[in-house]
């Protein structure tokens, strides 16, 4: 079976997480039939396109491994195309002038002009001359059968006056000559479905087998947008969110493989199929995200995990070259289990690296200052006779300053804890203290006893 599929954005906007998922859905079918993924900027509306949007689009598609094939082709740059399409039209009766008031002014008959062109007529657009006899059949992979009365149907303008062509036509002429098979996009389009597959028809060209996919809904049952927050792509892959584990999560909005939850992409070239994509709205749900993301994280090698930690780690400007490659990885081995994203994970480690830690004292309010203080010189005087070549050595310092002192270790412990990272949840004491290393460990307490006097 030939398959070639396409995702047309629009570069008016960020790249939406629903559109990701089009574009998904649309890459995975073309890869698992060895068919083709090709890309289209639907970039003809000049005054709201941006070279930003377009490359940000592009940049997270890439990011996210959905390559496509062949050039990417620009709707802006077959204008001359599209007009020679209506002409076509034109001929063949399919399509006619419309007279547009003067001072009517929506989109389509915007009078300014914009593209002029051969067709141009002052004061006119074109409209399609749609058909009125034959109702409209569509088996739509996800909706089944769907019939379009024709008393839906009306003649959409197809050449505003203002000389630029309209989406209905640009995008059936470019789905035609890009060959695709497999329309999948999302099921606002529907309503645009009886005018393009009369377009399709009155091109002599065959029809696409379509596949709508039901929209992405917040938790309030809306249709998802920034209301309900984020929804920009590049925020996600900002956050330290990861590729594998934002392509698993919007796989799984709006299709399913029995009860599996984590899928490879390998695995998901193999299990995708158009026919399990689920009717109903799909609904964003963050926190099976963050689930996801975290179980990505957790069962990563650490090699991995410690190169794409790096990265959020250099954007806070701490010294990292000062640490040889293993540092890091062996605060990774510490734990990272209670934090879902990479960003999270680097910003829970930074005291690893700061040169100077920012004491808030508050937190240490309920343990008494002289004792604190008494603890503290107590401790680093013994921590400076000892070597950290070992854990073991660490601890038996730590307990005899507290023979010495006669407190116990969650005496101390905190105390220390405190006085190496700003915190009190931290790794334990020798964990610390050796990975820290004596240098850092006897210039922190010392530090924050200058501080704390
Ligand atoms: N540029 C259109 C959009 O972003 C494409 C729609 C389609 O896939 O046909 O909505």
């Amino acid at each position: 079976m030939r398959v070639n599929t396409r995702f047309a954005p629009s570069p008016t906007g960020w790249l939406h997480i629903g559109g990701v998922r089009t574009a998904l859905y649309s890459w995975l079918y073309a890869r698992k039939n060895n068919g083709k993924f090709f890309l289209r900027i639907d970039d003809t509306d000049t005054s709201r396109s941006t070279d930003e949007f377009k490359d940000s689009i592009i940049s997270a598609l890439n990011q996210l491994g959905l390559k496509h094939d062949n050039q990417i082709t620009y709707q802006s740059q077959r204008f001359s195309h599209y007009i020679d399409k209506v002409e076509e039209l034109l001929n063949k009766d399919l399509a006619y002038y419309d007279k547009v008031e003067k001072n009517e002014k929506t989109r389509e008959t915007d009078l300014a002009l914009v593209y002029n062109n051969r067709l141009n007529k002052e004061g006119h657009v074109i409209r399609f001359r749609n058909q009125r006899e034959n109702m409209i059949r569509i088996i739509d992979s996800v909706h089944g059968e769907i019939n379009f009365d024709p008393k839906v149907f009306f003649d959409v303008v197809i050449l505003r006056s203002n000389g630029v062509p309209t989406y209905n036509l640009t995008s059936v002429v470019d789905d035609i000559d890009m060959g695709i098979t497999h329309l999948i996009r999302g099921d606002d389009h529907l309503s645009n479905l009886p005018v393009q597959v009369n377009l399709f028809n009155s091109f002599e060209a065959d029809v696409p087998i379509f596949c709508h996919l039901p929209m992405i809904h917040g938790i309030d049952g809306k249709r998802l947008s920034k209301r309900h927050g984020a929804v920009d792509i590049n925020y996600f892959l900002r956050e330290g969110y990861r590729v594998d584990a934002l392509i698993n999560y919007l796989v799984k909005t709006g299709w399913s493989h029995g009860d599996k939850e984590i899928f490879s992409k390998k695995e998901l070239l193999e299990l995708f199929d158009l026919d399990r994509i689920t009717k109903s709205a799909a609904t964003f749900d963050i926190d099976k995200l963050n689930w996801l993301n975290q179980h990505y994280i957790k069962n990563d090698d650490i090699d991995n995990v410690a190169e794409q930690i790096l990265p959020y780690l250099q954007d806070q400007n701490l010294p990292i070259e000062a640490c040889n490659d293993d540092y890091l990885k062996n605060i990774l081995l510490l734990g990272i289990e209670r934090e879902f994203s990479l960003k999270n994970i680097a910003s829970s480690i930074t005291y690893f690296y700061q040169d100077e830690i920012d004491y808030d004292t508050n937190i240490i309010a309920k343990y008494d200052k002289a004792q604190t203080i008494k603890i503290l010189k107590d401790i680093v005087t013994k921590f400076f006779t000892i070597d950290f070549s070992d854990k073991p050595s660490i601890s038996a310092c730590v307990k005899s300053s507290c023979e010495d002192l006669k407190l116990k270790f969650k005496d101390i412990g905190p105390l220390i804890r405190f006085a190496t990272t700003g915190k009190l949840n931290a790794p334990s004491i020798d964990d610390l203290c050796f990975l820290l290393g004596k240098k850092r460990v006897v210039e922190r307490i010392s530090r924050f006893l200058e501080i704390y006097k």
